[in-house]
């Protein structure tokens, strides 16, 4: 299990500005977070090295974004009007709710009474709205509640625009909801999310190859976060325990806080879903191969990630407390790629104009070069250095009297609070 407690994680993201309940000032709202400055720096990090791992450096992918809001035929193809839901049980005693499948149901996990609950209601979990001013059951739509409906409503489209051939995947990132019953363990479990999926399009004879491709390429994915292998692991969705339309699932999970749980997800979806909508929108979602080849819907392997819990498990993975110099230090061991912070630059004094103008220039090629690159000249360098090694950073750079002399600075390294002298010409590859 992880060595880390969920609350050292959800205090550290508070009070180091990573992530803050959502709508905090007024109470609240249950399943929904706010990202503050180092918290949208690292999930963009986190988004965008995505994003070029699975479609800028490969070249049989194509990238969309989306609507959130889609006719609501979509839903009603997809199935998720119908099936979308979550076991509902409410305690007779004390009122709460819970997912019957999550607890135990013999007696109410929080007022402990024997015998409290009913049969489950199946609860459908899209939020509802309407578009327009009319609201009638024209007017209904959903905020989505997966963004993969985005990808298979855009197959054609892109088919049509870029004829690709086969095997080729289209990707997407975005805001996902569900009305979750119980939304729990930080962000693990929200109600407004950000996933990240792919609908990887083959021929039928071709799903194992590609779903073995995409397995390697999740581990791949878990290694550039900065996993542990020890902490995942694959669990093999029973056949039995199979969606109708899955005939293969795994779920990777993560070691975190509250226990192993799911990371990810990674299904061969068969044709099901193009076969949905060609039957529901009355067009062809056949391919056909440039070869002459038969036409066919093409089936999909569906590796789909989740934004929130990839963060977590970073935050996990990295938070390291050690002793330094006889005291207890923590700091994010966060790879440096991921950081919110590169690099952080400081005068030694904060009074003597000197070094505070050399710093200013350091800071300014720097900031230039990385863009991330914070200036910190508050308290003495031993605090400073502290607080960097709180949130990551991975450096810092340190302007002092000798750097007056001899154009040197000092470059403290986060992990192994090493210090060394680099030229200030030499500093862009020292910090790459
Ligand atoms: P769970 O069983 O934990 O509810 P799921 O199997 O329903 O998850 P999928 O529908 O497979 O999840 O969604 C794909 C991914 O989206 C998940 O692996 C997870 O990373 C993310 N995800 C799903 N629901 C949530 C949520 N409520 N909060 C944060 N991330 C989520």
């Amino acid at each position: 299990m992880s060595n880390v407690s969920l609350e050292d994680i959800v205090s550290l993201c508070k009070r180091r500005g990573f992530i803050y309940q959502g709508s905090e000032v007024y109470g609240g709202l249950a399943g929904t977070w706010d990202y503050g400055p180092l918290g949208v720096t690292l999930k963009r990090n986190i988004m965008q090295l995505w994003w070029k791992m699975f479609v800028d450096d490969l070249d049989d992918m194509y990238g969309v974004d989306a609507a959130i809001l889609m006719n609501q035929k979509v839903w009603q193809a997809s199935g998720h009007t119908e099936t979308f839901t979550d076991p509902l049980v409410e305690c007779s005693n004390c009122h709460g709710r819970f997912r019957a499948d999550k607890i135990d149901t013999s007696k109410c996990p929080t007022c402990g009474m024997k015998g409290a609950f009913g049969e489950p209601r199946q609860f459908n979990m899209m939020f509802r709205t309407h578009v327009g001013p009319v609201q009638d059951d024209n007017s209904v739509s959903y905020l989505r509640p997966e963004t993969a409906q985005g990808i298979f409503t855009n197959y054609k489209n892109v088919m049509d625009s870029f004829y690709p051939d086969m095997p080729f995947g289209i990707a997407q990132q975005g805001k996902a909801f569900r009305n979750e019953i119980s939304p729990r363990d930080f962000v693990f479990r929200s109600r407004e999310f950000e996933q990240m999926e792919i609908e990887y399009f083959v021929h039928p004879d071709q799903w194992e190859d590609a779903f073995e491709l995409w397995r390697n390429r999740v581990h791949n994915w878990f290694k550039a976060l900065g996993l542990p292998a020890d902490k995942l692991h694959e669990l093999e969705v029973p056949q039995d325990d199979l969606a109708h339309y899955s005939k293969r699932t795994i779920d990777f999970e993560f070691d975190y806080p509250h226990g192993r749980d799911e990371i990810l997800g990674m299904a061969y979806r068969t044709n099901f879903d193009l076969n949905n909508i060609q039957r529901a929108s009355g067009k062809n979602m056949e391919y056909r191969p440039k070869d002459g080849g038969e036409a066919f819907v093409p089936h999909v392997i569906e590796p789909s990630f989740g934004v929130e819990r990839a963060i977590m498990a970073v935050l996990v993975a990295a938070y390291t407390v050690d002793e330094l110099h006889g005291e207890k230090r923590t700091l994010l061991k966060l790879p440096k790629h991921l950081a919110p912070v590169r690099c952080a630059v400081s005068p030694l004094l904060k009074n003597k104009p000197e070094l505070v103008d050399k710093a200013r220039e350091v800071y300014a090629n720097l900031k230039k070069e990385f863009g991330n690159v914070m200036w910190d000249d508050n308290g003495n360098i031993g605090k400073r250095y502290r607080r960097q090694d709180e949130i990551g950073t991975p450096y810092c750079v340190t302007i002092d009297f000798q750097t007056l002399e001899d154009s040197t600075v000092t470059v403290r390294d986060r992990d192994t609070a090493e210090q060394k002298r680099v030229a200030i010409a030499e500093l862009l590859p020292a910090l790459a």
